[in-house]
This record gives C-alpha cells, structure tokens and sequence, in this order.
C-alpha cells in the first residue's frame, strides 16, 4: 500500500498504488436542484453504448430518487453500514475510507450485488420520506422530501475498480483521466464489480467481461461533452476539467464551482476515492441527510447556491449549463453577459444572464375579447 493525497478528505490515505495524477482530469459538476427524473440522460447512454446482449440491465447513467431508490438495490447503505462510523473533524475526514476498512486478504471494503438487485433501476422512484400528514407547512427543510440522483461513473483519481483488478485490465488515461476496462484483458472476474463502491462497473454475461461508462471519450477527444450531459432536459450537467486546489484557475468553470465557490461537493468523499463527479446538493432536504452524502461542505455549499440572485458571476456560470454540446475550457461574465471559451481561447457560447422579457398582447381591442394571440 502507498500513502496518497486525497484533498476532499483533507489527509493522506492508503492506497493500492502510488499517487500519479494524470496531466488534465475530466470532471463534472450535476446541480441536483434541477433534476426532473426524465432519464433522457439514462437513454442516450443506453441508445448510444449499451444496447446490446448482456447489456439488458445495465445503465452506465441512472437516476435514482433518494432517499429510497437505488441502482443496484442498496448499493449506498449497504457499504455505509459495512464501513461503520464516518466522522470528520472540520474538513478531515478521521473514519477509515475503503482502502483502509478493507479486510484481509482484499484491497478494498466492497460487496458484490446478485443479478436480481439490478432488476428494478426505478425502484423507489418518486416516493417520499415521510408522508404528507393533516397541517404538513413549508419550513425551509421539508418535512416529506425526495430528490433525484443522476449517477455516472465518477472516473476517480483513486479509482477501486483499478485498484482491485487482478489482472490489471482497469486504467486511467494519463492524458484525460477517463477510467476505462481493456475489454482484452479482462478476464471477467468482477473484482471491480464487488470493489467500485458506487457500482459503476457492470459485469457483461455474454462477452464475459466487465463494463463500465467510458466518459463518451471520443467525444471528449473532439472537444465535445458526453451524450448525457448534451441531452440532459433539465440542464443539470456540466462537463470540463479539474485541478488540484492549490491549481485552481477561477476561469475554469468546474474549478470555478468546485475549488472557487465550493458550491459543488463530491458524492460519498469519505469512501475515498476522489470521486470527480460534483453536485450541487438539493436546497429543501434535511441537512443530516445530505451531510452523510456529501460530506461537511454541504452547509456553506448551500448558503453559496441561495446567494446565486445576488451573486451574478455564480448565477452567470449556472447559466452556462446545458448552453451548448462542445466543452467549456474557460468562462468570464462581461457585464450582463455570459461567455464560454474552448480551449483555443475561441468563443463558443453567449447568453445573456437574463432572458428578454416579451409580453404579448392578449386584448384583442377590435373585438373586445382576450385572445391567446393578437396579431
Ligand atoms: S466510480 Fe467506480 S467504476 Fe468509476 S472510476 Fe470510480 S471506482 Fe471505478
Ligand atoms: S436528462 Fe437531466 S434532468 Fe433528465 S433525468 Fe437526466 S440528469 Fe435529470
């Protein structure tokens, strides 16, 4: 085991293998607050890569709702409830991560689901914790709450999957940090299936191998973002590049959201693995909550995210998601205007922060009558 740096724990950890950094890391930021469960973004990673054999149940993107669906059945709370207490003093984290927990003989704290605990990838959709009771008010947090979780793989800068592979099949792209399996190499053992504690690697029955989301990479080789994030209804999702803190460029704009803002936190950090997938945690669910799920950054995070109508540049980048299919390298608000760079320096996307306001005549003076459209 080697001693890495893992920043969102704020400590060093164990690790299978030495801390080597690839020369730019992809990442996202999801802002959970927008999410409307369409699963447009589950489809076009479906129709795109996995609609072959042995792929019937696999979904490199879902969306569960929380507090009660998941995909596999459980996968969170049963690794919570393996890795005991997780406490943090400040920003350090002082429980063990799964590197640390793991038992002997392993390399990591995992669990491998049965084939039936991915048959119901909408298991629990919708419904709410706690029921609606006779003089249930609004009181800032929600009394009944859910939200939606979009899932991909969160291409860590200390992967499981890589690290529990036996036969060295999983690696991580020096220049891009996608995570990927040598389909070659593989051998189907599912080492990775067991040791990926947020179940992003899917074992294939008929190929034998194991599969996982590959970061629509040739996209990103083309300066493109990956198909859930170009097809996602609610604009969410926001793809680009991330840093380490002590590198971070404020016109980067996951850096920007991340290490600038910190508005958008990593999902489950005291696992360990550096997770590159942030999100903008839900605003109306109870802090306890969403503390266990994205650690102690969840509070400042939100007072962050509700100064966004006072706050133009942060209320400027939010408006960049979804604004356009290539990837944003570098952003800047000028004035009354938002602007997205690739990374040439080229302009590619402008919006105004506001949308114009038009107001339609609906009194139609002619015939005395309001009408839907007077023209
Ligand atoms: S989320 Fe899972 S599959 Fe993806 S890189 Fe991390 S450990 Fe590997
Ligand atoms: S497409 Fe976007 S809004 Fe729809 S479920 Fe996926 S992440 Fe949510």
């Amino acid at each position: 085991m080697a001693r890495v740096y893992n920043w969102q724990i704020g400590r060093e950890m164990s690790y299978w293998y030495p801390e080597k950094r690839p020369k730019r890391q992809f990442a996202a930021v999801f802002d959970t607050n927008k999410c409307i469960a369409c699963q447009t973004c589950t489809l076009a990673c479906k129709t795109t890569w996995t609609s072959g054999k042995g792929q019937e149940y696999m979904l490199w993107n879902n969306v569960e709702t929380k507090p009660y669906g998941f995909y596999p059945i459980a996968w969170d709370v049963n690794l919570l409830e393996k890795l005991g207490v997780q406490s943090w003093t400040g920003g350090r984290y002082t429980g063990r991560t799964i590197f640390e927990a793991a038992e002997a003989g392993e390399r990591v704290l995992g669990w491998r689901p049965d084939e039936m605990d991915y048959s119901n990838p909408n298991v629990g959709e919708d419904d709410c914790l706690n029921g609606v009771g006779k003089g249930a008010h609004f009181t800032g947090e929600h009394q009944s709450w859910f939200f939606y979780l979009a899932r991909m793989c969160n291409h860590c800068t200390y992967p499981a999957c890589l690290s529990s592979c036996p036969r060295g099949a999983v690696y991580k792209r020096p220049e891009d940090g996608i995570v990927l399996i040598d389909q070659q190499r593989c051998r189907g053992y599912q080492e990775c299936v067991k040791a990926c504690p947020y179940k992003k690697t899917f074992y294939n029955p008929m190929t034998r191998t194991s599969e996982k989301c590959i970061a629509c990479f040739p996209k990103i080789e083309s300066g493109l973002q990956p198909q859930c994030f170009v097809n996602c209804i609610g604009k969410i999702r926001l793809a680009g590049w991330i840093s380490k803190p002590e590198a971070a460029r404020a016109e980067s704009p996951i850096d920007f959201l991340v290490h600038v803002k910190k508005v958008a936190l990593p999902l489950f950090p005291q696992f360990g693995l550096e997770p590159n997938v942030y999100y903008i945690p839900p605003v109306h669910v109870p802090r306890e909550y969403l503390r266990q799920m994205f650690g102690p950054g969840v509070d400042a995070a939100l007072e962050v995210y509700k100064s966004a109508p006072r706050d133009k540049d942060l209320a400027g980048l939010l408006t960049l998601f979804g604004s356009t299919e290539r990837m944003i390298a570098k952003w800047k608000r000028a004035g009354e205007q938002v602007l997205g760079y690739d990374e040439t320096g080229s302009e590619i996307v402008r919006i105004p922060l506001r949308e114009p306001v038009h107001i339609r005549r609906a009194f139609d003076a002619a015939r005395g009558v309001m009408r839907a459209n007077v023209s």
